[in-house]
């Protein structure tokens, strides 16, 4: 059977569905709402300025923000109801800020409440028993995404539970489980880790679910938890407590083109384990989100692109699950027409009856048609949200957005004419768009290297192959590279793991004065050859180096886990970030080599870069290869030589590059290698005569001092050095009344925690606006106390080691200084963690924004809070320190996101996101204030540091004549 031979049966039910459609009454909601629907539907500005707007709303609790941010949004367009649109217009003139909130709010709640069985337990019961009496089955979903915290997820799983309790016991109940909600750390590399826990609370609300005669639909989610929840769901379904139970069903995404093999997969379990259970075959919710995602992180687009391939797939998918009976319960949910009838021919086909499919559609959506088919005598089940209306809202814009983008959203709400309206077409055969998967593939340039999105199996394996060969692989040490030559210095610099400090990784040479000269010496003779190279030739190189290192990726990840206790996120990003350094920069030196000409008759100019001669590059631990290899290819690839001094924290991914780089037939003495423990290498390289460039990225003290020695003019030094100096940090995250606060604390812990807080960008400073303090503070607090702290070599890890004993002593005297200057909200316990470097998240509240804690950089994982009374207050307290890297805001005001903008004073501004994780080209890097010296890590400003400009004007005219061009 195919679904082609099926189409004399799908027209024949099409008929009857518009028949039966005709027979039922209409159902006419508001006029207001359809209006207001149509509206979204056909202006795109509306759409998103109402949109925006709805999931603006619940955090809106004042009525002046309220009044503020509907000006903001609508300010340039027509309300869609003339004469609401003329009573808003009015307000603040003559209608009172009070009313007309009050109104907004009203008018909300009702468009939730259309797609809303109710706020708690006696409002669910009440709409579950109007649809049972109408002879329709339920599935109730408590409203609420991802958890952010332990606490939270507990919440979720006692929800349903006490739903359970309280519902009428000969009620037969089914209920839709998001499993994100359950447990706050789901992340696609960590399948372990993810299954675990989200286990115990699953199980429990499984078995409490079996005891209340009540079927658990998993949901689908996006496509980085699909891997996880399939393999949850087959884990329960094999599990003994709940192998013979059939209420288990699963949901399966058309639009994902994975979705067929998902589909084989279920049925092979189906009859491994000879129970049938359910599946709900679905287009999907989250298409904007995919596709966007996918782009941005440059990842193969998990879901067809075109809506007729969505279509075509729901029904060969139809057809290969009812095929599956009966094995398989196929649950058709849909609001597609075309796809109902098309079930119900091949339920004729298969002479199956109601036992085997249930129509499955959304509460409040297209009630004609619900009739249509409750008269056909078919099963037919709506999915019901419940919950508080107003913070529901996300999920209403999610299910508005999805269907405008696949149904006209006018005919949802059913209407006159609405069953000659009905689309039965079937989908066209439309094949693929070349490069239509890949999103970076026809787009000219550079591209940044896409980190690993751990969704695949082999990915993952290969990823964890990489550190299970570095953990089995004996110590290495590495000499000095010295005019092309590899040199023992006289003493070693050892590395240790800091998660494992007895573990020692591998040493390297610590060079000594004589040896320092040589490599200066060498880099003499070896510059003018290399400066004479065509900037292709050098390039090119510098492109081999990034070939090759993305070859060998995973090797590079694996070894800065073991040495800067990365974890398994904040490595791969660091490889990745190196291998766009060299790519970018490649791609920098040819266009400067190109130069510029400006032509006037008789008059040419040409302005030209050339190299200063001898680089020296002065690395941090913290990004121990992104930074390195940037500072180091942007030096050679420029055309000057370098000598480079790794941080003695990581000197062994220092030595692995530098290796791979000498393997690519450098010529001698254009690279040295000379590590230090101390201040004495880096101190002798800045202060020398010959040395014409410092490419340093570190502390404030230390770029200050070498500033003071650059500055020197020691005899013989015929130039002033170029200092490149990126600083460090104390940024701050302003969260605005208007905030999203499930955003705002995402990125917050990420940027505060991510890497310990050991990144110059890290957020350790929050401002947060108005009378949310308390209420955002406890959630942040819950948020922190649930990340995992523990050894980075394992994926079930958010916060790893600080890089060492030192910087332990450090940050524990900061905290301690802390206790007078901010109330200790919380500090993570590390009692299983006492072999490594370890300082557990902690987070101060009411800090003083004048005080030590507030201003100086710890570069730890401690964050404080502070009020502000309203946003310019915020903009006031963020500005107030010496420093200006990263900031951000998270606001849904428009007018608030413009004046940041306009007034914070740092050199990467990020709104509505984390401020960590900027990217080459992209988000170009570097901050000002005492944050740096100007230039910007990744952007079109950088490699001229690293060049000498020149400007030759020819007068080209000879007795009175210039050729014309
Ligand atoms: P650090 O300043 O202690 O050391 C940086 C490098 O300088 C190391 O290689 C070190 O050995 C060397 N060094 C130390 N004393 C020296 C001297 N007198 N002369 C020459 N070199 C000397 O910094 P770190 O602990 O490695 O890194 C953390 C710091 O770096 C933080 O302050 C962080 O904010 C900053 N950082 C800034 C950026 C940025 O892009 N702005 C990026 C990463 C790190």
């Amino acid at each position: 059977m195919s679904p082609d031979n099926l189409e004399q049966g799908v027209q024949q039910h099409a008929k009857a569905l518009q028949q039966a459609m005709h027979a039922t009454a209409q159902t006419q909601s508001g006029q207001w709402l359809n209006t207001l629907l149509q509206r979204i539907n056909r202006d795109e500005c509306f759409r998103i300025a109402a949109l925006r707007f709805i999931d603006v709303l619940p955090a809106l609790e004042d009525d002046e923000d309220l009044i503020k941010i509907y000006r903001e949004y609508f300010v340039d367009i027509d309300f869609p109801v003339p004469i609401v649109g003329r009573a808003l217009k009015g307000v603040g003139d003559h209608l009172p800020h009070a009313l007309f909130s009050r109104a907004i709010r009203k008018a909300s709640q009702l468009l939730a409440q259309q797609f809303m069985g109710g706020e708690n337990a006696t409002q669910v019961a009440e709409t579950l028993d109007g649809l049972t009496r109408q002879g329709l089955r339920v599935s109730l979903d408590m409203l609420g995404e991802a958890s952010l915290s332990e606490r939270e997820a507990d919440a979720y799983a006692e929800g349903y539970i006490s739903l359970l309790h309280s519902l009428p016991p000969d009620q037969p109940l089914h209920l839709s489980v998001k499993l994100s909600s359950l447990y706050p750390r789901m992340a696609p590399h960590n399948v372990d880790g993810s299954i675990a826990g989200i286990l115990p609370r699953l199980c429990r609300l499984l078995e409490q679910a079996r005891a209340h005669n009540a079927a658990v639909t998993f949901d689908m989610e996006d496509y980085d938890k699909r891997h996880l929840i399939m393999s949850i769901y087959r884990k329960v379904l094999l599990d003994a407590r709940f192998h013979d139970w059939p209420g288990l069903g699963i949901a399966v995404q058309s639009y994902l083109r994975e979705s067929t093999s998902d589909i084989r997969e279920l049925i092979a379990l189906a009859h491994q384990r000879e129970i049938p259970f359910s599946v709900r075959l679905v287009r999907g919710a989250y298409w904007d989100q995919e596709t966007i995602l996918a782009k941005q992180h440059g990842w193969p687009i998990p879901v067809w692109q075109q809506q007729m391939q969505t279509d075509r797939q729901y029904e060969q998918n139809l057809l290969l699950l009812m095929q599956a009976a009966p094995w398989l319960r196929t649950e058709v949910a849909t609001h597609n027409p075309r796809s109902m009838a098309f079930a119900l021919a091949v339920a004729d086909a298969l002479g199956q009856t109601g036992d085997q499919y249930e129509f499955q559609m959304l509460y409040g959506m297209m009630p004609a048609m619900q009739q249509a088919l409750l008269s056909l005598r078919q099963p037919l089940r709506v999915y019901v949200p419940f919950g508080r209306a107003v913070p529901g809202m996300a999920y209403l814009i999610r299910r508005l957005l999805e269907n405008a983008s696949s149904q006209s959203l006018e005919r949802l709400q059913g209407g006159e004419g609405e069953a000659e309206r009905l689309d039965f077409t079937p989908p066209g055969n439309v094949s693929e768009v070349p490069g239509e998967q890949d999103p970076g593939a026809s787009r000219p340039g550079f591209r940044n290297q896409p980190v690993h999105r751990f969704t695949g199996e082999a990915e993952r394996r290969e990823y964890q192959g990489a550190i299970d060969k570095l953990a089995r692989e004996p110590t290495r040490d590495t000499a000095l590279l010295l005019d092309g030559r590899w040199v023992d210095g006289d003493r070693q610099l050892e590395s240790f793991n800091p998660a494992h400090p007895d573990q020692r990784l591998g040493s390297v040479s610590v060079a000594s004065q004589s040896q320092l000269e040589h490599a200066v010496q060498a880099a003499r003779s070896a510059w003018p050859g290399w400066a004479s190279l065509e900037a292709a030739e050098r390039a090119n190189l510098i492109r081999r180096a990034a070939d090759e290192l993305t070859a060998r990726r995973d090797e590079f990840a694996a070894l800065e886990i073991f040495e800067a206790g990365k974890n398994w996120i904040e490595a791969d990003a660091d490889v990745c970030e190196a291998i766009d350094f060299l790519r970018f920069y490649a791609d920098e030196a040819e266009r400067l080599a190109t130069g510029e000409t400006i032509g006037l008759p008789g008059e040419d100019n040409h302005h030209v870069f050339r190299p200063h001669g001898i680089g020296v590059v002065i690395a941090p631990w913290n990004f121990p290869l992104a930074i390195l290899v940037g500072m180091l290819s942007a030096t050679l690839v420029s055309g000057n030589c370098a000598l480079l001094k790794p941080s003695s924290d990581t000197p062994l991914v220092a030595a692995r590059f530098v290796e791979l780089l000498h393997g690519l037939g450098l010529p001698s003495g254009v690279l040295a290698f000379v590590p230090g423990a101390g201040e004495m290498v880096g101190e002798y390289l800045v202060t020398h005569p010959d040395v014409h460039v410092v490419a340093f990225t570190g502390s404030l003290s230390v770029g200050q001092k070498i500033l003071a020695h650059s500055a020197r003019l020691p005899e013989r030094q015929t130039h002033f050095k170029q200092v490149i100096a990126e600083l460090g940090g104390k940024n701050a995250v302003i969260v605005d009344s208007s905030a999203d606060p499930d955003q705002a604390i995402a990125g917050i812990v990420q940027s505060a925690f991510g890497f310990s807080g050991q990144k110059c960008s890290a957020c350790s400073r929050v401002i947060v606006v108005g009378e949310q303090y308390r209420a955002f503070t406890q959630r942040l607090v819950d948020a922190t106390a649930s990340l995992k702290i523990g050894d980075p070599a394992h994926p079930d890890c958010d916060v790893g080691p600080v890089i060492n004993a030192a910087a332990v002593r450090r940050i524990q005297t900061a905290i301690e200084n802390g206790h007078r200057q901010g109330k200790l909200l919380y500090q993570a316990d590390l009692d299983s963690q006492s072999e490594g470097h370890y300082v557990g998240p902690t987070v101060f509240g009411d800090v003083d924004p004048r005080g030590p804690l507030a201003q100086h950089e710890i570069f730890g994982p401690v964050l404080s809070i502070m009020r502000a009374r309203d946003f310019a207050h915020a903009l006031e307290i963020a500005n107030d320190t010496p420093y200006g890297l990263t900031g951000g805001v998270y606001s849904r005001s428009p007018a608030n996101l413009q004046r940041a903008r306009e007034q914070f004073q740092v050199g990467n501004l990020y709104l509505n996101r984390g401020i960590t994780g900027a990217l080459v080209a992209r988000q170009p890097f570097g901050g000002y204030r005492l944050s740096g010296t100007g230039s910007k890590a990744g952007g079109r400003d950088y490699l001229v540091r690293f060049m000498r400009s020149q400007c030759v004007t020819e007068n080209t005219m000879r007795q009175g004549v210039a050729p014309l061009d």
